[in-house]
């Protein structure tokens, strides 16, 4: 049997840098805290040449370019698993983080200020 690959894996520090980028998204909610998260994500997987990055609630990959945040858990209904929070009211507390497109439905990965990260799948109507 071929031996795997060795990789450097992500310190403790630096997981605790992505999450912390994750959750002060969610809670600040602006647009600046989106680009600081999204820069401290894509700095991570560079600097340890990942693909994939596993974190508590989803994984971060890049797709291309760009960053894609897939949830670990699915929901159906349209509230945040977390805290009840509606996903689609004005004053939605939920914030969408990344799509990713299909050719018949979208999953959408949706983050709450409550820091539930969780994905559902969307159709077109
Ligand atoms: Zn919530």
């Amino acid at each position: 049997m071929k031996k795997s690959n060795v990789y450097l894996y992500p310190t403790t520090e630096d997981r605790n840098c992505a999450e912390t980028a994750l959750e002060v998204f969610l809670t600040v909610q602006s647009g600046t805290s989106r680009l600081a998260m999204l820069g401290a994500l894509k700095g991570i997987l560079k600097k340890y040449r990942l693909s994939k990055l596993n974190l508590v609630n989803c994984t971060v990959e890049f797709s291309g370019s760009d960053l894609a945040i897939k949830p670990k858990r699915f929901i159906k209904d349209r509230t945040c698993p977390g805290c009840k929070e509606d996903l689609y009211s004005i004053k939605s507390k939920v914030r969408i983080l990344s799509i990713c497109e299909g050719s018949f439905s979208d999953i959408v990965t949706y983050g709450c200020q409550c820091g539930e990260i969780f994905g559902k799948v969307e159709s077109p109507q």
